[in-house]
């Protein structure tokens, strides 16, 4: 298994791209038996194995993207592949575990392909592309990811449950699990402001389009702190872009704000598009100027374990990790197996892999350049997710 990370590790490919990595996962599954589909939704594969015997279908996944992030890890292995994204190439690498994710669904095939006649249903491993997002721009209904593989087809046979794992290095050497929210929803927040350009030593004659944007960057504080009810669930908007003007001199004519909205609650991501879009609207407005406000595709739902599914997997959890478990805290991050918890029920577990002799407070996180995690740690991923496929396979019905 080591020996598979450390290959798709050298080997890093952006999501969309991961065509040497879905190469390899699909000799490692046809190899070992198993009924393998290629390019499902872009570069994804799906390996289906049969058990002995007839019973339920459960999936795993695991995504199989890099980044672009220009490696520090100091590895031996570490990655110096380049590639495009959104128009220009760049240095890409596996700075949030992903490689680790496939290695680990690459070792639960070899699992089941050696115990098949003690099998009773069929097991479905999803490798999914893109998990990180698009490497161009989406088009307005384009799908990627794991709504890409699910539109083409990537649930058949359907299963009746799936199960992911993330290795994460800023947590103790334990499976963590949640119920409810795991991860929170994302989504871009654009807001163009078009005001009147004119003379900085004359804004009577135009409209400012900077002191409107700053109004609304401050006023949509408001949004989180005064507006929703975050006793509910916790929720963050950040503007991270402000561009407008060229001269210290000159009123422009328009500025561009960029932003991340976080929720746990889709009634609550709702709410906060409505509010944003309501006080760009209206705040412009009072001021003179148009306020375009867009949440461009490509944003995710918040990722929620069922309770009792989670529940259910937590005695299996237990007695692969000898007890070394706990209860996780959400993460602000996102991801996109939320797609597939609307499809089926679904269970997302993280596994902590602080890099060994690091203390996980001050361990690289992810997406950071130095990024890295415990190799051995695998091994617990591997049990956890076939540990989860063949318990609930056992519970026929509930
Ligand atoms: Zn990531
Ligand atoms: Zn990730």
């Amino acid at each position: 298994m080591v020996e598979w990370r450390r290959h798709i590790h050298e080997n890093a490919e952006l999501s969309g791209q991961e065509v040497k990595t879905a190469a390899y996962v699909a000799k490692h599954l046809r190899a070992l038996g198993y009924e393998v589909r290629e390019g499902v939704g872009g570069t994804g594969v799906v390996g289906v194995l049969k058990g002995a015997r007839p019973g339920r279908t459960v999936a795993l996944r695991a995504d199989m993207d890099a980044l672009p992030v220009a490696e520090a890890s100091g590895l031996p292995f570490a990655s110096r592949q380049r590639q495009p994204y959104m128009g220009t190439e760049v240095p890409v690498a596996h700075a949030c575990g992903h490689d680790g994710h496939t290695a680990m669904l690459m070792g639960a095939a070899e699992v089941f392909a050696g115990m098949r006649d003690h099998i009773s249903g069929t097991i479905v491993l999803v490798f999914q592309p893109a998990e990180e997002g698009a490497s161009h721009e989406l088009k307005e209904g384009e799908k990627f990811g794991a709504a890409a593989m699910i539109a083409d087809g990537a649930l058949q046979p359907k299963p009746d449950a799936i199960f992911a794992a993330h290795l994460i290095p800023n947590m103790p050497r334990v499976i963590a699990y949640k119920t409810g929210p795991v991860f929170a929803s994302s989504d871009v927040v654009k807001i163009r402001i078009k005001g009147k350009q004119t003379h900085g030593a004359m804004p009577w004659h135009g409209v400012d389009a900077i002191s409107v944007g700053s109004q609304l960057v401050n006023s949509m504080q408001t949004i989180v702190s005064r507006q929703l009810d975050i006793s509910k669930e916790p929720a963050v908007l950040s503007i991270g872009k402000f561009i407008g003007g060229n001269r210290n001199n000159i009123i422009p004519e328009s500025v561009e704000l960029e932003g991340t909205l976080r929720t746990f609650d889709e009634a609550m991501r709702r709410d906060a598009k409505a509010r944003i879009r309501k006080m760009a609207t209206l705040i412009a407005e009072a001021n003179g100027a148009t306020a375009e406000v867009s949440f461009p595709p490509g944003g995710y739902s918040a990722t929620i374990n069922p309770e009792a599914l989670m529940n259910a997997m937590v005695p299996v959890l237990t007695k692969v990790s000898d007890g070394k478990i706990m209860s996780a805290s959400k993460l602000m991050a996102s991801e996109d197996f939320s797609e597939f918890q609307k499809e089926i029920p679904g269970v997302y577990i993280l596994v902590g892999a602080p890099p060994v002799g690091k203390d996980p407070a001050t361990a690289a996180p992810n997406h950071n350049p130095a990024f890295d995690f415990d190799e051995g740690m695998m091994q617990q991923g591997t049990k956890a997710m076939a540990g989860m496929a063949l318990e609930f396979l056992s519970r026929q019905g509930d």
